[in-house]
């Protein structure tokens, strides 16, 4: 699938992990659009700081990057909020300036290394939180 849109291609960058913060409290619409199987899953994964138990904070990388949840990939956008194929490129760009705002800042260097990655083909980083996925 083509994931390209406006010379903006999504990919995850390294470093990162801001989707990762789980705090109900922030993260209503997500919660809210979870099944009540998943939303549990969810909950039992936020920790006491809200960010994700199976973050390593260290190296924001995801300890179970293999078997994370099905909600964790960004495809899984399409479906919990209806979004068109075709859309997701942005939205998933969109989605990731949120939380890496509401984490970092818009003026961090994480913000700047997103917004650069996903401008240069060549400059993103294998993941992580597995996010890349969707390209
Ligand atoms: S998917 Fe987006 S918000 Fe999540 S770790 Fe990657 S760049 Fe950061
Ligand atoms: S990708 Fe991994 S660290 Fe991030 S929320 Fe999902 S399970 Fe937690």
């Amino acid at each position: 699938m083509s994931m390209k849109a406006e010379n903006e291609t999504w990919q995850c960058t390294k470093n990162c992990g801001a989707c990762c913060f789980l705090d109900p409290l922030q993260r209503e619409d997500a919660l809210k659009a979870l099944s009540e199987e998943d939303a549990l899953t969810y909950l039992k994964m936020v920790g006491l700081d809200g960010w994700c138990i199976h973050l390593d904070k260290a190296t924001k990388k995801c300890k179970i990057y293999s078997s994370r949840p099905e909600f964790c990939k960004i495809h899984s956008l399409i479906k919990l909020f209806h979004i068109k194929r075709q859309n997701l490129n942005r939205y998933a760009i969109n989605c990731c300036r949120e939380h890496i705002s509401s984490i970092y800042g818009n003026e961090s260097t994480v913000m700047r290394d997103f917004n650069h990655n996903i401008r240069n083909e060549n400059g993103g980083d294998e993941k992580l939180c597995g996010k890349k996925t969707a390209r």
